[in-house]
């Protein structure tokens, strides 16, 4: 045995020639590779937990609930349909073809596949995806994100022992092997991060006509009607935000509403803050740390971006931020130009609905707007009236924990979509079959 790394040609060259044996195909090669990665969850998952606390400062509870739980979920939801998501569907043929003609679609698998993951939920959102690309009957090279060293580490361990080495692989590394990785042909590229590496992604693809899914980020607004409870508004918006602190891409980036409710919402976030994490967070387990020092340096000077409501501290040896509110918060401040991804939430003032909807769409479109109103008309007018990937009435990133919901970006925030069913069609072909009776 050599312990040269495999070069990413051959990593794919041999993925390759076992899909093309048909080994994937089978229903029971799907399942029984989604149950091996179940087992890896449920067997190893102390040890994931260890390594996500150790990149990210995760907690136990919120590395099982957001990353390990998330993902078996994810499986089950998948083993308990697959079969009936597979069977052909019929399509009704029209008359000029004849009564004796029928036709259907059917998935087929796309090949090799090859699924590039983050480092804020960096188990999640490479496993997650793997979900629905082994459940398609592909073969998958995986590539964890290189921030998140300790998980990274783990999974290129682990994943080998539990699932079918000739047709997953897990190539670790940064900007070198991930270029090399993209210099092969795939049959689809799965992307999640950042908008810059979505386009190097996008170009690369492009030379092989490779299609891509590309799950990106952004400013996720936030608009707080008046005349809500605002001690459920700011309880909901301080999870919702501060887990992980912050760096989730469907977080809540900034708040909008008027100018009485931002002053009474001041309050009830900084009473939530110290409900949820006590009166000093850092010495709080259940709150995170910034995955490192540039990420650190590029969030400390976004702090004085507006008037401290709550928070506003940092340890830069421990990572630490503290929770953070801004208020008073100029829209062309340093916290506005950039998704912020991190435990910092800027309110802005506008007079009402209108200025919030012409605020949201002034600007890119998000990956995720929340809405917290108690008025039907004014739910019924922000979906209308706005576009974004995702929109959450009430509570801010539970609508990605539903499975039957796609999940992804419009515009900058993304392309393509997956979760449950819909992974499933993103990374199948579905081919379209007409027979007609040769007798
Ligand atoms: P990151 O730095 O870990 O990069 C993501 C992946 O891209 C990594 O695997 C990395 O190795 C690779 N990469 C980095 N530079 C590259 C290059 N030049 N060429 C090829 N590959 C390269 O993560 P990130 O981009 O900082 O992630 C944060 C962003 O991701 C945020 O914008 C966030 O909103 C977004 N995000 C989106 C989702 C979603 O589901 N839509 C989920 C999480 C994060």
């Amino acid at each position: 045995m050599s312990n040269t790394p495999e070069q990413p040609a051959a990593t794919v060259a041999r993925l390759r020639a076992t899909f093309r044996t048909g080994r994937t195909k089978p229903l029971e090669w799907r399942t029984g590779q989604l149950r091996r990665l179940r087992e890896m969850l449920t067997e190893q998952g102390p040890e994931l937990a260890a390594a996500l606390h150790a990149d990210l400062g995760k907690s136990r509870t919120e590395a099982y609930r957001t990353e390990i739980d998330f993902t078996v979920r994810e499986i089950d939801h998948t083993l308990d349909r697959l079969d009936d998501w597979l069977r052909p569907e019929p399509a009704p043929v029209p008359a000029h073809l004849g009564a004796d003609a029928t036709a259907w679609t059917q998935y087929d698998p796309l090949g090799v596949v090859l699924v590039i993951a983050p480092w804020n939920y960096p188990a999640q959102l490479l496993l997650s995806p793997m979900v629905g690309a082994l459940a398609a009957g592909n073969a998958v090279v995986a590539k964890p994100s290189e921030l998140a060293p300790a998980t990274s580490a783990a999974l290129a361990r682990l994943l080998p022992a539990y699932l079918d080495t000739d047709a997953v692989a897990v190539v670790e590394g940064g900007v070198p092997e991930t270029t090399a990785l993209l210099a092969e042909r795939f049959d689809h590229i799965f992307y999640t991060g950042n908008g810059a590496v979505g386009r190097v992604v996008m170009r690369a693809a492009a030379e092989h006509l490779t299609p891509v899914t590309l799950e990106l980020g952004g400013k996720s607004p936030v608009f707080v009607d008046r005349d809500t409870d605002l001690t459920v508004v700011a309880d909901r918006l301080a999870r919702g935000k501060f887990l992980n602190a912050g760096q989730t891409c469907v977080a809540p980036d900034y708040v909008l509403t008027d100018p009485e409710t931002a002053a009474a919402l001041e309050p009830a976030l900084t009473a939530a803050v110290e409900a949820i994490y006590g009166k000093d967070p850092q010495a709080s387990e259940e709150y995170g740390r910034i995955v490192n020092e540039r990420h650190f340096d590029r969030l400390t000077t976004l702090l004085d971006s507006g008037r401290t409501v709550v928070g506003g501290g940092s340890d830069r040896t421990a990572k630490y931020i503290a929770p953070t509110v801004l208020a008073d918060v100029d829209p062309e401040s340093p916290v506005m130009r950039e998704e912020i991804f991190g435990p910092i939430l800027p309110i802005l003032t506008v007079s009402g609905l209108d200025e919030a909807i012409a605020f949201i769409n002034d600007r890119d479109k998000p990956l995720a707007l929340y809405v917290f109103s108690e008025s039907e008309d004014t739910r019924n007018r922000v979906a209308d009236e706005t576009s974004s990937g995702g929109l959450g009435h009430g509570l801010p990133l539970a609508h990605l924990t539903v499975s039957d919901l796609p999940f992804g970006g419009v515009g900058e925030s993304g392309t393509g979509n997956y979760h449950g069913r819909y992974s499933l069609e993103t990374f199948s072909h579905r081919k379209a079959v007409l027979n007609k009776p040769l007798s």
